[in-house]
């Protein structure tokens, strides 16, 4: 005999269990498609930052450029190539970047006035750029170096 009830129960029994593998599917494909998502914005997310990053630093090295020589990022790149890609002091190439040691570094003459191209006088190593302002940029204090090595160096003297 057909009981009402029973069927209703039995109804509600197989549609939730039914109900409840839609939904878990569901969830299932969502998060994959959410987790897919995240991944997809985190990673185009992060190739933006980067390239911003990047457009950032470029920027803010061409300000630095013109305030305390006078040059853009441009004009100095194009010394550098007009250097054959050599540092001036040393007549070995540019590595790096930054403030690694032997980075491109733009020497000027500190008796020009701030923002003054003509105080450039070459694009050096971040080390060679060290060196040379060790002496304030002056011969006569090299040349003190220079009698003061030779006067003590056993190898100079061999040489002399
Ligand atoms: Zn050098």
């Amino acid at each position: 005999m057909f009981n009402k009830k029973e069927y209703n129960k039995q109804y509600y029994q197989d549609n939730k269990e039914k109900q409840k593998g839609y939904s878990k599917q569901y969830r299932m494909d969502n998060k994959k498609k959410v987790n897919e998502y995240h991944k997809q914005y985190y990673q185009d997310n992060k190739e933006n930052k980067k390239e911003y990053q990047e457009d950032n630093k470029e920027k803010k090295l061409d300000r630095s450029l013109q305030s305390r020589y006078g040059i853009t990022l441009e004009e100095r790149d194009r010394m550098i190539l007009e250097q054959d890609n050599k540092c001036t002091r040393c007549h070995l190439p540019f590595e790096g970047i930054g403030t690694e040691k032997y980075a491109p570094v733009v020497d000027h003459d500190h008796s020009y006035p701030k923002g003054d191209p003509n105080s450039v006088r070459a694009i050096l190593h971040n080390y060679c750029n060290l060196k040379v302002g060790t002496h304030n940029d002056s011969i006569e204090e090299l040349k003190l170096s220079i009698d003061y090595l030779k006067k003590t160096s056993k190898l100079a003297l061999t040489n002399d």
